[in-house]
């Protein structure tokens, strides 16, 4: 008999007809009422045993977490809280679960922290459950969302010899001995006689690989794992995380922040359609959340509302400049709130400041454009005033800086003066520079974190409860 999985149980009919169900054990109430998970949703599968069927060994075996097989009728249930619910006529334990060992069960509502040092077992919680089930169709709705423009998914490597993009500081990659490596003749290590016969890292973006098959495809996007190792402890940091990077060709910056807009919208749109329980789940248990805070720390708005408002309202579009002046003349900055004093144009801004903008100051999604082009890369393109690049940033509630884009700089010649002035040989990005060489043309892209989209629309507030196994800082177990 096929086995089905309980998320189809729950939306059948019953008509006494027979079933098979495989999942484990949630909870198991008066010898009689045991529910089942198998993941597909938090919903749970109740089965009736009825007295007699099983015998009192097998019943001691029915414990939290063990694993069984159950054969049985699907009948309309009794009870309150489900409309179905299977009469067993079997079950099979298929593997135990000591309840004086479950780490699960030993602790009453166990914290987030603790859920993370036991990332193996918190994939059975109904927290983690629907986290990692919004992340999956969050993932997919990306997919789903490019494919239907006709963007080309593109696979960028992940060890790479370039580290001259400067997005962050980057892990090395050898096979070298590195007790004993070898030394060239001013007594550096020589990566000659490493494995690619060079120097290798692993990639901090897909952005500039991105560029090259932009500029064939016209339309781009990479999806992939990329490493900084960054010394930020933040809640919004992980070493490894995924990023989305599409690149595309003949776009310029308010192209490029349509395109950005219009896929939020989508894949949260997405998400809410086919994950509504899920997200259901996480508003209200960020509102017990809250309830431990003090009043004026709590959100104005549930989850729900949050995202409801992100489909609804355009993101507010202002230049940095413009933000710069908002921030200055804040109360805020003038009763000296921020960590950080905001007190002349081209200082880079804090996440706190992000956060104003967006929490306090426009209550709603933010687009800044033209920022200094010291504080940005440099293949951003130079506008007119000679101080700023066109480069964007969507500063979403609670997040901060959740996309990074720009319309890169393809005059061949300011490139080059650009990349001479902050000491980047051309020599070794001249497979970059070939594309403003042969055929170049205007061209913008940005990078979504993958992990900051999750935390956004899952309502969790630390990174490391939205990816299943964080790397961070003296932190990579499993
Ligand atoms: P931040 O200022 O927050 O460190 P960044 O300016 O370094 O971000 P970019 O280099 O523009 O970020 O990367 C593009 C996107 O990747 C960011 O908008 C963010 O969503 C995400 N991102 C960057 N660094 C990390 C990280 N360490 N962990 C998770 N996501 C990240
Ligand atoms: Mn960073």
């Amino acid at each position: 008999m096929a086995r089905l999985r309980i998320k189809e149980i729950l939306n059948t009919t019953p008509q006494n007809q027979a079933i098979e169900v495989k999942g484990w054990v949630r909870s198991f109430r008066n010898n009689q009422f045991i529910a089942i998970n198998d993941g597909s949703t938090n919903n749970n599968l109740q089965v009736v045993v009825e007295l007699g069927l099983l015998e009192e060994a097998t019943l001691k075996r029915i414990t939290a977490s063990a694993s069984v097989k159950v054969n049985g009728t699907l009948i309309e249930s009794m009870g309150k809280g489900q409309k179905v619910e299977v009469k067993a006529t079997s079950l099979e334990i298929l593997g135990d679960s000591d309840p004086e060992k479950y780490p699960l069960q030993l602790r009453n509502k166990p914290s987030l922290e603790y859920l993370r040092e036991i990332a193996h077992l918190r994939f059975r919680t109904n927290t983690f459950g629907a986290v990692f089930r919004v992340r999956h169709t969050l993932a997919y709705a990306i997919h789903k969302f490019f494919n239907e423009k006709g963007f080309l998914y593109i696979h960028t490597p992940i060890i790479t010899s370039s580290d001259a993009e400067g997005a962050g500081e980057m892990f090395r990659v050898t096979s070298l001995d590195m007790m004993n490596p070898p030394k060239n003749e001013s007594g550096n290590i020589d990566y000659t006689q490493d494995f690619f016969g060079k120097s290798t890292n692993l990639t901090v973006s897909g952005q500039l690989e991105g560029e090259l098959a932009a500029m064939a495809f016209s339309d781009i996007y990479t999806f992939g794992p990329t490493f900084r190792a960054e010394n930020s402890n933040t809640a919004r940091h992980l070493a490894e995380f995924w990023m989305i990077e599409p690149e595309m060709a003949f776009y310029d910056l308010n192209d490029n922040m349509d395109l950005a807009e219009e896929m939020m919208q989508y894949v949260i749109r997405y998400a809410m359609e086919h994950n509504l329980e899920d997200i259901e789940f996480l508003s209200n248990r960020l509102v017990d959340e809250e309830k431990q805070k003090p009043q004026n720390e709590r959100s104005e708005m549930t989850l729900m509302e949050k995202l409801k408002f992100c489909l609804e309202n355009k993101f507010e579009r202002i230049t940095y400049t413009q933000a710069i002046d908002i921030l200055r003349e804040s109360n805020h900055n003038k009763k000296k709130k921020f960590q950080y004093l905001v007190d002349k144009w081209g200082v880079d801004l804090q996440s706190e400041h992000e956060r104003y903008l967006v929490e306090k100051h426009f209550k709603k999604p933010v687009i800044l454009t033209n920022y200094p082009k010291e504080i940005k890369s440099f293949y951003m393109r130079q506008n007119d005033d000679g101080k700023t690049v066109a480069a964007m940033d969507i500063l979403f509630p609670g997040i901060g800086e959740i996309v990074g884009g720009s319309q890169r700089e393809e005059r061949l010649e300011l490139l080059e003066n650009r990349m001479k002035e902050i000491g980047i040989p051309a020599e070794e990005l001249s497979w970059y520079l070939d594309t403003r060489r042969f055929g170049t043309c205007q061209h913008a892209g940005f990078g979504l974190g993958f992990e900051r989209l999750v935390l956004f629309v899952t309502g969790m507030t630390n990174i490391r409860d939205v990816i299943p196994f964080p790397r961070t800082p003296n932190n990579c177990e499993f």
